[in-house]
């Protein structure tokens, strides 16, 4: 008889346990992706799958942090960031756990996703050349390296090298060149500065607009933006290195995190993040690339023309990051 009681009391607490769920199913998401980029695509979700998505936003250092304060007591289930400087910091210090999933791998190419599978890119960024289209004719421009030259003294500008795109993006041409030839291309562009290096994207643009400089470096989203308050400027954006291993790419992407209390949830939301549905809703709301490449862009970010991008995996972002913050700092570009 108490073998009975015992039995049935198990049962009752299995079913109210699977009751509870089925009627609270959630899921939280850290995101350094802003708060508007991200609201309608778990609405859609919680639309689709019932499962509500809580989530806290700010800046990546800082969810980092707080995942690793928390430790297994996160309520994170997914850290969504940008920069695979970011995502590969963050598998490196143990807080994303590997994903096996062939949803995942198919639809995300294999250079934009970490290789032991903890973290996967969403979104693709090209950081590419923008130019006057005053004063620069898009035959002179060529590659990265070729900001380098002298015939761009006074012309060029750059953001600061202490944001993360600009060490990614140094820390790949490490990768393809080894630190000797980086370091005089970096010497060269900071040889170039028509002015001290701006706090962001935007600036660069609008100094080269006000007619402080010709050309600069930046991500293709923050040109969109420009352009989308008003569509007559004279800028534009140039693809480098075409004949050689292409344009700089980078990504905003996720990871399902070590201490995930729902791992299995985690992993189907960013399935279907990774999906054809999503995969139009979170690129084209910050006008970036799908990373799913059966996705089209939307028609004013296809509109800039398609170009060829660096296949190396982005996880050689991270890998040479702390040499590229160290290369900069040598050849004077702060
Ligand atoms: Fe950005």
């Amino acid at each position: 008889m108490p073998n009975l009681i015992r039995s049935l009391t198990i049962v009752v607490i299995v079913f109210l346990t699977a009751n509870s769920t089925a009627f609270c199913e959630q899921i939280v998401v850290y995101s350094a992706r802003k708060e508007h980029l991200i609201r309608p695509l778990f609405e859609t979700y919680t639309r689709k799958t019932g499962v509500k998505v809580k989530y806290i936003t700010g800046k990546a250092p800082v969810l980092f942090q707080r995942i690793k304060a928390e430790g297994k007591n996160t309520p994170a289930d997914m850290l969504i960031t940008v920069d695979a400087g970011n995502l590969w910091h963050a598998a490196r210090e143990g807080v994303l756990q590997p994903v096996r999933s062939s949803i995942l791998e198919k639809n995300i190419p294999a250079h934009l996703r970490d290789s032991e599978n903890r973290w996967f890119g969403l979104s693709v960024r090209a950081r590419t050349v923008v130019y006057s289209t005053v004063r620069v004719r898009p035959d002179e421009l060529s590659t990265y390296e070729n900001l380098a030259n002298p015939r761009w003294k006074g012309r060029l500008l750059l953001r600061t090298s202490k944001k993360v795109y600009n060490q990614s993006l140094v820390a790949m041409l490490i990768f393809e060149h080894g630190e000797v030839k980086t370091e005089k291309i970096v010497r060269g562009w900071a040889k170039n500065l028509a002015a001290a290096p701006f706090s962001n994207d935007t600036k660069v643009m609008q100094a080269i607009l006000a007619g402080q400089g010709d050309v600069g470096i930046v991500n293709t989203y923050y040109y969109g933006r420009l352009l989308k308050k008003d569509p007559s400027i004279s800028l534009a954006l140039f693809w480098p290195n075409q004949d050689s291993k292409g344009v700089h790419v980078n990504v905003s992407g996720a990871g399902v995190t070590t201490y995930a209390k729902h791992k299995v949830r985690a992993i189907k939301l960013l399935e279907w993040l990774s999906s054809e549905q999503a995969q139009s809703l979170f690129a084209d709301s910050n006008m970036e690339y799908p990373a799913n490449e059966r996705v089209q862009p939307n028609p004013i970010v296809a509109s800039w023309g398609k170009f060829k991008q660096n296949p190396i995996n982005l996880s050689k972002a991270g890998a040479y990051q702390a040499a590229a913050i160290r290369l900069m700092d040598r050849a004077g570009y702060k």
